[in-house]
């Protein structure tokens, strides 16, 4: 057998069924492979391998009793710092939480742990899910298992390094404004953003609510559907949460995508992007029409003002989100005076890094009285008209396809300028902002660094896309390879 690391989750758990390995072999094999690359990679902020070893004896007494098994029970993941874990040190990457250890497990950690998964530890990220690099996280830059002095994109880089170097056979990320998917495209995973609504936010620390959507990354579409089945579904404790039935994700990946509408966006060729990347998109489009998908382009005429409008509403609903770290009800709190303005100023100079409070500054700024329509108001209309340009498109289409990221990952410490840094998502943003799902999947690479393909659904059409990601799969190889490490 190839080493146990190397399975796909659907692999894992036939043979974990058919009681050929244990679970507790599983979480060995994974906790063995993080003390041999985690001191390379970086990717956790916290391992639970006491916890993890625990919850594969548990599940393996499941498997003896054959009761209550999941596609999940027993399989190893890592989950990003930003969830929610009772009891569990959830830092959102921050000096602010460092020990902050919640009371509670957000709604997806419940459903995680019905499934009895396995959780191999928590993961780095930018402060706050705030970046596209995983360098602005508070302890340590994380590293991208294809090219170590790279990053693995962000925010949620630790989960996508975890995945792609082989410490966790999936993992949980949350997306902003492309924070699975910018990282999944770096790393050569699917990484999958759902519909806003699709999976609860409760327990998730806020960056910015209206855009905020928990999504698996995986190593292929299979994967990606059974981590994101055991995770969707309304919640009664998340008001923004959809009643909408959730699909039977795995039923959906017929192998055809034959008479599939796919549009490509003319807006998304845009000045910037690696001719590497564009090339090997293009390519991409190609294998898509020969699979019997019907390929034209559309156009989203809105898409350049995307960028501009998510650093005013995403800062602004941050600035509004972060004001509850004041050093009184939870977290770091400077206790050096009596003074309590300096206390909360204290708390908050000290324990927000650079990146934090230029966003909570932007966002200050944008809700000010005297700027708000200027700034606020405009930037919610532009993102009424993306969301109508998607509207437009999807009467036309199943599915859009663009590239991920304008670049392959990029060296640690090599996008210095806030502003480049925040054009690693222009591909990824308008979804969010619209409200849709989209997915990365692995679509080639350029001297040697993985390439992301970009598929965008409709809102609740999480089912087409993870059908051409699958479809995909099966006529191309880049899912299936490894990173030498
Ligand atoms: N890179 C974007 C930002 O910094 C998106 C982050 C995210 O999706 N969490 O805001």
């Amino acid at each position: 057998m190839t080493e146990l690391y190397k399975l796909s989750i659907s692999e894992a758990g036939a043979l974990l069924r058919q009681r050929k390995i244990s679970a507790v072999e599983l979480t060995q094999a994974h906790l063995d492979r993080i003390r041999e690359v985690e001191p390379k990679v970086k990717a956790f902020t916290l391992v639970t391998d006491e916890l993890a070893l625990q919850q594969a004896r548990e599940a393996d007494k499941r498997f003896a009793s054959g009761e209550n098994l999941h596609p999940l029970t027993g399989i190893p993941l890592a989950i990003k710092d930003v969830i929610c874990t009772k009891d569990i040190t959830t830092t959102a990457g921050s000096r602010m939480l460092e020990n902050f250890k919640p009371p509670f497990d957000a709604t997806v950690m419940e459903r995680l742990n019905a499934t009895g998964f396995v959780m191999v530890g928590k993961t780095n990220m930018d402060e706050f899910a705030m970046g596209s690099s995983t360098e602005h996280s508070a302890f340590f830059p994380t590293h991208n298992p294809w090219d170590l002095e790279r990053a693995p994109g962000g925010s949620s880089g630790g989960s996508a390094a975890a995945v792609a170097a082989g410490m966790a056979m999936g993992s949980y990320g949350s997306d902003t404004g492309g924070s699975i998917r910018q990282p999944g495209s770096l790393c050569n995973l699917v990484g999958l953003k759902p519909t806003y609504g699709r999976v609860s936010r409760f327990g998730l620390i806020a960056f910015a609510s209206s855009l905020d959507q928990i999504g698996p990354f995986a190593r292929n579409a299979r994967d990606a559907a059974i981590l994101l089945q055991a995770i969707a579904g309304h919640d009664r404790r998340d008001g923004t949460s959809s009643p909408e039935p959730v699909q039977d994700y795995e039923a959906a990946l017929s192998g055809s995508i034959k008479g599939l509408r796919i549009g490509v966006p003319e807006e998304y060729w845009v000045e910037g992007t690696q001719p590497g990347v564009v090339s090997a998109v293009k390519e991409n489009i190609e294998r898509l029409r020969e699979l019997g998908a019907e390929i034209s382009p559309v156009s989203l005429p809105h898409t350049k003002y995307g960028v501009a409008a998510y650093y005013i509403i995403a800062p602004a609903e941050a600035s509004s989100n972060l004001s509850r770290y004041d050093g009184v009800k939870y977290g770091y709190s400077y206790r050096d005076t009596s003074d309590m303005w300096e206390a909360m100023e204290k708390t908050r100079e000290y324990g927000f890094g650079p990146e934090v409070k230029r966003r909570i500054m932007l966002g200050t700024y944008a809700l000010s009285a005297g700027y708000y329509d200027a700034y606020y108001k405009r930037a919610e209309k532009i993102r009424t008209l993306i969301k109508q340009d998607f509207d437009k498109a999807f009467e036309k289409f199943d599915a859009l396809v663009s590239p991920a990221s304008p670049t392959v990952a990029f060296k640690i410490g090599e996008i210095s300028d806030p502003y480049q840094m925040y054009l690693q998502d222009v591909f990824t943003i308008p979804a969010n902002l619209a409200g849709i799902c989209g997915v990365s999947i692995p679509g080639g690479f350029n001297d040697n660094l993985p390439v992301g393909l970009q598929l965008l659904g409709n809102v609740f059409k999480e089912d087409t896309i993870l059908r051409i990601a699958d479809a995909f799969e099966q006529v191309t190889d880049y899912h299936s390879r490894w990173p030498n490490l």
